[in-house]
């Protein structure tokens, strides 16, 4: 047995034994892409860097055996830069979209591939679940929204773009009309109450995910209805006021009181911070004209917060929407309210205030012309339409069908199991650090089951190990020589014939998603 010491923690390995399955031993995770348990060892990725006995080069612990007295460490700031540098130096070379292009240009970050993939599927329970995980008025804002999400879908540049805000609405009418609409399940009362100044859209957002959170929520607003800029800014037409009652009404649903014709000055607004954990001013841009009174800091433009985490500078007070924006879309207002929430959680639960967690995202960016033909190619045909019965009646089941295969499912397939995505977003790697010019997209279809994007893959070699090991008769090679070597099919074979025994083998040991089942990445951003 040899005794070593990993961060401080001694331990007795096997003779032989590498570093990183010592570090398992002991239940740390050293991160790695290239090694695999039963493969050779080719530490080239360099992201499992650990340093030893001090020495100035750091050593890669999946091709380094212990030796007595071996003293590791695996998580000082050294450690943790240069995996981060190995990290970006992959990402350098990388190109695949993990979410996609219409995700970032929704400010609510709605997974859309997923809720078109739902609606496609028929499965419209899955798809309402999914739209209120980051909207929580879709059958308003399908109304109303200007749908900057679809100025940003690739397919806008082929044929017009995926009808995505219509699509919501229809999940979101659809959901309406049950007899018991989708009511997500709420956190386990924590006895912490929250006071909400406006029943606009931020503060009906705010509600709807404090109220999933556990909180007890209170909303005050000076109206004698709720709806805010909603009831303002729209016409009845535009927006018909029982859609607006009956989104209102889910929320409530929730169990939140409502004080309405409330009226806030200085001394009331000193009683709810004294009487509530937390108050959010979402009372609109007139909100900024009583920030003396509420006793906040503000600008010209509005009621001053910290960025991304909507709190003022007055303890347990936040703001978020109009009252700090100015003008702005209604779904920017209903995002703040979902941030702010967000925020509001974090500091009741004491942990420390970041606002909403951006996902890690490494993007192709615009594709044009023959590599977004070929990126559609085989993609549903159709062209974009209208509702049949016009805008107001919005579409029918199989209208809403055929428009939502129209989506080129821009996201990655291997998100949720993406090694490389994992460990960037853990090690705060840079995708744009190193970024030089880029290739062309290419996607390899060859196979029935199995997708190849050669942009993702980092030349781990485990697909051509695994393949050669289970005899496969064409199997995978490196071909080309320094930048320029690449995994491939040899002899001008297609995957389809390469992979015959052992597909699955590669999917699952590829660490990105450059091999990956063309059927996945179905439901769930819940990572
Ligand atoms: S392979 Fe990983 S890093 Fe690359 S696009 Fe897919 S999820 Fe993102
Ligand atoms: S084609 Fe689909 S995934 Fe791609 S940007 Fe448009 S809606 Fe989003
Ligand atoms: S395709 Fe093969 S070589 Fe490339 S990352 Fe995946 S397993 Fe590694």
């Amino acid at each position: 047995m040899t005794k070593i010491t990993i961060d401080n923690r001694e331990l007795e390995v096997p003779a032989g034994t590498t570093v990183l399955g010592a570090a398992r031993q002991l239940g740390i995770e050293i991160p790695s892409l290239c090694y695999r348990e039963g493969c050779d060892a080719s530490a080239s990725c360099l992201v499992c860097v650990v340093k030893i006995n001090g020495n100035a080069r750091l050593a890669p612990a999946c091709a380094t055996a212990v030796e007595e007295g071996m003293m590791i460490e695996s998580e000082t700031a050294e450690v943790h830069a240069a995996r981060r540098t190995a990290l970006e130096l992959l990402l350098s070379d990388h190109l695949g979209d993990c979410l996609a292009p219409c995700f970032f240009s929704c400010p609510a970050e709605m997974d859309i591939p997923v809720m078109l993939r739902q609606i496609a599927a028929g499965d419209l329970r899955g798809a309402i679940a999914t739209v209120k995980r980051d909207i929580a008025l879709p059958a308003v804002l399908g109304r109303i929204c200007p749908a900057p999400c679809e100025k940003a879908c690739r397919r806008r540049e082929l044929d017009g773009a995926v009808a995505i805000c219509l699509l919501k609405r229809f999940v979101a009418d659809v959901d309406l009309a049950t007899a018991e609409p989708y009511l997500p399940v709420c956190e386990t009362a924590s006895g912490r109450k929250v006071a909400i100044l406006g029943g606009g859209p931020t503060g009906l957002a705010a509600a709807y995910y404090l109220a999933r959170a556990g909180y007890a929520c209170t909303i005050l607003d000076e109206n004698a209805e709720l709806g805010g800029r909603l009831l303002r800014e729209t016409t009845p037409e535009e927006l018909p006021r029982e859609v607006l009652a009956a989104e209102i009404a889910q929320i409530a649903r929730l169990g939140m009181e409502v004080q309405l014709n409330r009226k806030i000055n200085a001394a009331a607004f000193n009683d709810l911070c004294g009487r509530f954990d937390a108050v959010l001013i979402a009372a609109g841009h007139a909100a900024r004209e009583q920030a003396d009174a509420f006793g906040v800091a503000a600008t010209t433009k509005g009621i001053h917060v910290e960025h991304g985490i909507f709190r003022t500078d007055r303890p347990k007070v936040f703001a978020a929407g109009t009252a700090v924006r100015g003008k702005s879309m209604v779904v920017r207002s209903a995002a703040d309210g979902k941030e702010a929430a967000a925020a509001i959680d974090q500091f009741l639960r004491g942990a420390t205030v970041t606002g909403q967690i951006r996902p890690f995202t490494t993007k192709i960016g615009r594709m044009e012309g023959e590599e977004l033909l070929r990126f559609a190619e085989g993609a549903a045909p159709d062209t974009r339409e209208e509702p049949t019965g016009g805008l107001a009646e919005g579409y029918v089941p199989d209208e809403a069908a055929s428009q939502a295969v129209r989506c080129l499912h821009c996201d990655c397939r291997g998100l949720h199991a993406c090694k490389l995505r994992k460990y960037s977003a853990i090690y705060g790697a840079d995708p744009k650090r190193f970024k030089g010019h880029r290739r062309a997209f290419v996607q390899d279809a060859q196979h029935a089951e199995v997708l190849f994007e050669p942009g993702k893959c980092i030349d781990c070699g485990l697909c051509i190990q695994i393949a050669a090991k289970a005899g496969e008769e064409i199997g995978l090679t490196f071909v080309g020589r320094g930048f320029d070597v690449r995994v491939a099919v040899p002899l001008d074979r297609h995957l389809g014939e390469a992979l015959q025994k052992v597909a699955a083998e590669c999917v699952a040991a590829c660490p990105t998603a450059a091999l990956a089942w063309k059927a996945s990445r179905g439901v769930d951003l819940a990572d």
